[in-house]
Order: C-alpha cells, then structure tokens, then sequence
C-alpha cells in the first residue's frame, strides 16, 4: 500500500529538519524525504554558530532570538550537546573600538543585551584571546553553539522518536503532483509538500525560482585537532573583519572608515570576502572559517592560500597551542543579494523556503515555526 502523510518535507538539512519539527509538533503525520544517506549539505559544514548578533535590530533580530529559544528547547529535549556560551568581537584597531562602542550605544534601546569589555576582562575571563593590542570587546549572552555534524545526524532520531516522523533517507523526490510524490524508492502520498532542499532549489520548483535572484556562495572552512578540557575558548569568537559582514553593524557611523581601512590594508580579505572566526564543539574542536566566493558555479578544489589568509588572521586575535588542522573542507548556500531568506508557493499545497545564506543555523526553527503557521493557518 502506498504511504500517505499528511506533509511531506524534502531535505533533512537544517531547514527541513525545523519544518519537519513543527508540523509534527501541530499534529501533522510528517515523512522527511532526504536524497544522501546522511544530510552532508551546508547544514553539517557550518561552524554550529546560532547568532542573532548578526541579524539587523528588529523583525529579523526577533526571529533570530525566538529561533534560539525553540533551538534550545529542542536540543535539551533530545539530549544534544550545546553551549549557549555567547559571542565576543575583539577589537585591534580604534576604528573596530569605535564601532562596538556605537553599535553597544544603540543595543539597549534595541533590546539586545551587550556591553563593551575593557582588555584585562577579556583576558581574564577567556585566557586564549591574545591580548596584544587588545583595546575593547563587544560581550553579548545571547549566541549559542551546536555541533552541526551531530545535530543533523542525531536530531532525525528524536523527531521520530519524539513525535513519530518518518525518515526516507538515500531517497530522491523527483516529483509533486498533489498529493501524489514520486521518489526515487517509489510512489508515496502527502497532502502538502515543503521544498528545503538547499542549493538544489531549482530541481522540484524551477518556474517559481526562475526569477528569484538567488545566487550561490562558497566557503572555505578548516577544524583542529580536538582539545578536550586542555583549553576552553568559553565562547565564540570574531574580530574587526566581521563587522563588516553582518548587517547588525551597518549602520555604526564609523563602519565606511573601517571598511576603507581594511580594503587599504587588507585588499586580499575583502577579494576572497574573508572574515575569521571560531566556535569551539564538544569535543573541544576549533571550528575556524571563513571565504565568501560568490558565483553560479563555485568550483570543486579549495585554494589553500585563502585557508594561510584565515589563518594568518586568526592567530592575531587567538591563541591556539600546537594548533594542528584536522579536516578541511567547503561549504556551498545560497543567498538572495537584498532578502533575508526566499519563499514560493508553486501551487496551493507546496512551499518551498530557502536562501537563508550564512544564517541557516541561526533562523531555522523560528522561520520553520513561521512558514508553518502560515501554511497551516488555524488548523488546530
Ligand atoms: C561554511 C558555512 C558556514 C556557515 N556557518 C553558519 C553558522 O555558523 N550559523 C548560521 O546560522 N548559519 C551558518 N551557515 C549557513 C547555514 O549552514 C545554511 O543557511 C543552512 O545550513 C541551509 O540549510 P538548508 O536546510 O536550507 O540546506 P542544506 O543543508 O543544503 O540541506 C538541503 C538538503 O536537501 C537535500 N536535497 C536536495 N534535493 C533533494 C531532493 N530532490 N530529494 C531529497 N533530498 C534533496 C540535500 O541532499 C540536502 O541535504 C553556514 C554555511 C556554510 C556553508
């Protein structure tokens, strides 16, 4: 007998494991349909940063900070190793200390707990920062890591354990003509369908995305040799290079003399679209990325030079002993030049979502518990 499900979610990456988690979680009986035997796309090639720091004041900082709070629900709830450890920028330059400062000055009247931290409370309360040239800190609470490897191979067991959702893995949609579902194992029933399925957005609904303006971006991560208790970042970590990266920093009014600076004296970063930074996993593994190279086609071989420019970066700010690189790698998102994330409704019982870019992690459970409000209505 052919399966029927009341939904059906494609891609059991970040995105399709939320929506997967919310529709079970308002009754719904849920398939999750993933084409490799294990999720291997962006979601388990990220540093596990959740960063509402990152996101502009408001609506999407809102979203980031609901997302963080069902994040931690769900990972106490399955047992999963995090650290809602926080985040520290690190300033090196008078420009970079005039920005936290701005951005600290603004925070409060935003509702975002942060404050600026003098050098001798950085170092005493995380040894590793080099203290150097250290002139400020940005401290915020409210950044939480998780190790994605084993969130996107574990969560699958509690969802099914949890509320009874059914995992396809090493199966191919193909198709959706509602509510028929054609996979690569064979015909299935859904009566709705959620498109996640990354990067490959075009496959399942190519007129809805013909337009969408999303573009692909690559980047290049690397990971130490673990740590274990020897050394404990207790936090995650960036630096001037990210202010200019995240929206949130936009508006400080000295962030265009930063930029300047840094395209003056640092023209390879900004050619490769670098900024560093480091969270650190259960295992006491240093996650330390990352490039940002945008085009349709991202090439398959990595460039080693941009891996000695992170580096090179990383060691001006942190202080990792007998670093050794364990593994290297790249990732591929994909991204929307203006929107923070891109939604399509091909037909009245699919939805598609993605183009979460570099904030996947971060968005995913508050944008899944959205999207299926907004699919499901008031159904009880
Ligand atoms: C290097 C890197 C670092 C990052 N760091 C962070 C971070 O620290 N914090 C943060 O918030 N965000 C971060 N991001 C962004 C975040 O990882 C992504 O936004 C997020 O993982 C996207 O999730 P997704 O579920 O949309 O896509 P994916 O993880 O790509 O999942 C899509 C899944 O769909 C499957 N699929 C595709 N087509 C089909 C089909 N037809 N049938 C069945 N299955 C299919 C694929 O196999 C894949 O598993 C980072 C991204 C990268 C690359």
């Amino acid at each position: 007998m052919t399966a029927s499900y009341d939904a059906a979610v494609v891609g059991a990456g970040v995105l399709g494991l939320a929506h997967a988690y919310h529709l079970a979680r308002r009754g719904l009986k849920v398939a999750v349909f993933e084409r490799h035997p294990q999720a291997r796309g962006a979601s388990v090639r990220n540093f596990g940063m959740i960063w509402p720091i990152g996101q502009p004041a408001g609506e999407r900082y809102e979203l980031a900070r609901r997302s963080r709070d069902v994040w931690l629900e769900v990972l106490r709830a399955a047992g999963l190793w995090h650290d809602p450890c926080g985040s520290l920028h690190l300033a090196y330059h008078a420009d970079e200390e005039q920005v936290l400062g701005e951005f600290a000055d603004e925070a409060v009247g935003h509702g975002r707990p942060c404050e600026v931290l003098p050098p001798r409370d950085v170092t005493r309360r995380f040894p590793a920062v080099r203290a150097d040239g250290l002139r400020a800190a940005l401290w915020s609470p409210s950044e939480a890591c998780v190790d994605p490897r084993q969130v996107i191979a574990e969560l699958p067991a509690y969802l099914a354990r949890a509320f009874g959702v059914t995992f396809a893995f090493g199966t191919t949609v193909l198709g959706y003509d509602g509510p028929q579902l054609t996979t690569t194992a064979g015909a299935a029933r859904a009566d709705r369908l959620v498109i996640c399925t990354g990067e490959d957005f075009r496959d399942l609904a190519p007129q809805a995305f013909a337009d969408s303006g999303l573009v692909r971006c690559k980047l290049q991560m690397m990971r130490s040799q673990p740590y274990g208790d020897r050394l404990r970042l207790g936090t995650m970590l960036a630096a001037g290079l990210t202010l200019r990266h995240y929206a949130s920093f936009a508006d400080c009014p000295t962030l265009p003399a930063l930029a300047a600076r840094l395209d003056a004296e640092l023209p390879e970063y900004g050619r490769y679209g670098i900024h560093v930074m480091a969270s650190q996993n259960g295992a006491g593994e240093v996650v330390i990325g990352d490039s940002h190279e945008y085009g349709d086609a991202p090439g398959p071989f990595d460039n080693p030079h941009i891996d000695e420019l992170v580096l090179a970066y990383l060691r001006g700010f942190l202080d990792l002993p007998d670093l050794t690189i364990a593994a290297r790698w790249h990732g591929v998102y994909v991204k929307h030049p203006t929107e923070p994330w891109v939604t399509a409704r091909p037909a009245a019982d699919v939805l598609a979502v993605t183009g979460v870019g570099g904030a996947g992690m971060t968005l995913s459970f508050g944008l899944a518990e959205r999207m299926t409000d907004e699919l499901l209505g008031d159904r009880a």
